[in-house]
């Protein structure tokens, strides 16, 4: 079978998590009863969920010349991700998020986004062949909005599928990227911010959906937590339920999900089979702590999943 390849435009970040008994206060001093350090980024997360399904993915993306981006770049290779447009960036530190989670759960997080602020139209321009060999374009928001435009638009020209995540919101998406993506797939609280609409359940899912696709977005995938998520394309409405699960860490769910929803679309699947299929991954993955610690492999699913 020829190789299912897939681009990933995005963000890498290490995750630094220290548990405490409390929140420090200002010009406080505290003690951790634990300190993890997790791989993370949307762009690293939604490459990797991919690539363990067997995809061939190719990450484009900029990471710091210091120790996180040499261990980033040592775990893509691992998960078998190309990084040949993983950029080593000189004078910039590796994204990174540093959380601090006390004893009831409640956390602080201060993301600094470093070298994934750097990356580039130029960046991107370097991936054109990679793109345009693409069967999927992935992109969201935590990188430059030029970049994942530029990106966008060799896949457009190219014939390439676009799934866009808009997450984080942050300004909004620009006016012009909602016709450049193929498949928009914000989660419930994106579609709320985006359209100024209630997104709580499948119902109200499906009128932000119908302003997305108003838009410019030829499909739109509103994903609803344990309510599973809702496909809004012209022509139908399909609500998909999660299954019943005991979730333990939703943390990366929604890469998760994107990641799986590129890889069963770049498979050929039509976007209502695929989301069902990432419905399923996505909900192995709450079941397990972490974010891509969390993410199953090709080898651990039910035929009926893959
Ligand atoms: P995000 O992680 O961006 O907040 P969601 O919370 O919408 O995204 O979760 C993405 C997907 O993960 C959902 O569409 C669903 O398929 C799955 N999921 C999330 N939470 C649960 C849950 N409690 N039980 C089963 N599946 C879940």
């Amino acid at each position: 079978m020829p190789p299912i390849n897939i681009c990933v435009v995005g963000s890498v970040n290490l995750d630094l998590n220290s548990y405490t008994d409390r929140l420090p206060a200002a010009g406080e001093t505290i003690h951790a009863r634990r300190f993890t350090t997790g791989h993370g980024g949307k762009g690293a997360n939604q490459a990797v969920m991919a690539a363990r399904l067997g995809g061939a993915v190719a990450l484009v993306a900029r990471v710091g010349q210091d120790l996180f981006g040499r261990d980033a770049l040592d775990h893509f290779r691992a998960e078998g991700i190309s990084t040949t447009h993983v950029t080593p960036t000189e004078g910039a530190s590796t994204g990174t998020a540093v959380i601090t989670v006390d004893a009831t759960g409640r956390n602080t997080i201060v993301v600094s986004a470093g070298a994934n602020g750097l990356l580039s139209v130029a960046d991107v321009e370097a991936a054109r062949s990679t793109i345009e060999s693409a069967r999927v374009l992935v992109c969201q928001q935590e990188v430059p909005s030029e970049a994942n435009r530029t990106a966008m638009r060799i896949a457009e020209q190219a014939g390439v599928p676009v799934v866009f995540n808009p997450a984080p919101v942050g300004a909004g998406v620009p006016a012009e990227a909602y016709p450049l993506a193929s498949v928009l797939c914000p989660n419930e609280h994106e579609a709320a911010l985006l359209t100024g609409l209630p997104v709580r359940t499948p119902d109200e899912a499906r009128t932000a959906g119908m302003e997305l696709l108003g838009r410019g977005a030829r499909t739109v995938v509103v994903t609803l937590g344990a309510q599973g998520c809702l496909v809004v394309t012209r022509e139908r409405v399909e609500a998909i339920p999660a299954p019943d699960v005991e979730a333990v860490d939703t943390t990366g769910a929604g890469d998760a999900f994107i990641g799986s929803l590129a890889f069963f679309l770049a498979r050929g699947e039509d976007v209502f089979s695929a989301a069902r299929r990432a419905t399923q991954v996505a909900a192995i993955s709450v079941q397990r702590p972490g974010t891509q610690t969390s993410f199953p492999r090709v080898a651990e699913l039910s035929a009926s999943i893959v």
